[in-house]
């Protein structure tokens, strides 16, 4: 575990990475947001910084029309950046089905490879409950159109996040993701079953996660995926700063440690779950 930069535990590390980097590791931030403020301010800089960690693939994830077209924008520009487009819960109540066409040419872009972030979040209420749920059906009907997988967002809402979903997916594979999955065990065994991918962020290197941490051991390593969700959620050793892609390796790391196994191996399993999502 590494708690503190610089600490021995910090540098045998770094040092580590080099290795798997050097021996050919890669790895995906599979849900950043580089497109926000401030990291589209600097976005060689950040590009750069994970190119040094390893991470070659970056997917930034759209939250309403306006957004998603900013995703496509700095995916136009980088050619290992893909983006996904989609109405998050917050932004529901601004959804209008004026917007559809719209979203259906965004999604003519093959860089274009999934639908979200989308779902229910009942935490921070900032939408209607009903609004949310018309929304997140309206953007599963569209996956559906489009045969993409969803990145599904569910705060507090796992109930009727299950509930919404199952109405709309029976017996569909690739389904999508689970992002930034926060340990509901009733999610979990839902999400397993239905074939989606359990997506893991910094909260896992974050002490008094065991909850959260303790779900790893019935998550198939088939199914795990990592993300960053910067600008926020910024992993254990650089809490307090912006988070940014380079720093998807630490919990990369965390996720060798919960489940032994090797950084270079984690890599190549990571990245083929990738390739086998989103049918590349
Ligand atoms: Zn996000």
């Amino acid at each position: 575990m590494i708690k503190k930069r610089g600490s021995i535990a910090h540098h045998e590390f770094l040092t580590n990475l080099k290795g798997a980097v050097s021996n050919g590791a890669t790895f995906t931030d599979t849900h950043a947001h580089i497109h926000f403020s401030p990291l589209l301010d600097e976005l060689p800089e950040v590009i750069s910084r994970a190119a040094d960690n390893g991470v070659n693939r970056i997917v930034t994830i759209g939250i309403d029309l306006a957004d998603s077209k900013k995703a496509k924008a700095v995916s136009d520009k980088y050619e290992n950046v893909f983006f996904s487009v989609g109405v998050h819960p917050h932004d529901s109540s601004n959804f209008t089905l004026a917007q559809l066409s719209e979203f259906d040419k965004l999604l003519a872009d093959p860089k274009a490879i999934a639908i979200g972030e989308i779902g229910l979040d009942y935490f921070r209420d900032h939408s209607p409950h009903d609004k949310q749920k018309e929304v997140f059906l309206t953007f599963l009907d569209m996956a559906i159109t489009h045969n993409k997988p969803v990145v599904i967002h569910n705060r507090d809402a796992g109930k009727d996040c299950i509930e919404v979903m199952d109405s709309m997916i029976k017996g569909r594979e690739n389904n999508g993701i689970i992002h930034c999955y926060d340990g509901d065990r009733d999610v979990l065994r839902w999400a397993l079953d239905k074939g989606f991918y359990i997506s893991y962020a910094g909260p896992l290197t974050y002490s008094k996660t065991d909850d959260l941490k303790d779900t790893l051991k019935y998550v198939p390593i088939d199914r795990i995926f990592i993300e960053t969700d910067c600008p926020y959620l910024t992993p254990t050793p650089f809490r307090g700063k912006t988070n940014e892609p380079a720093n998807v390796v630490y919990t990369a790391n965390q996720i060798c440690h919960l489940i032994n196994c090797n950084l270079t191996e984690l890599a190549v399993q990571l990245e083929n779950n990738y390739t086998r999502l989103f049918r590349l």
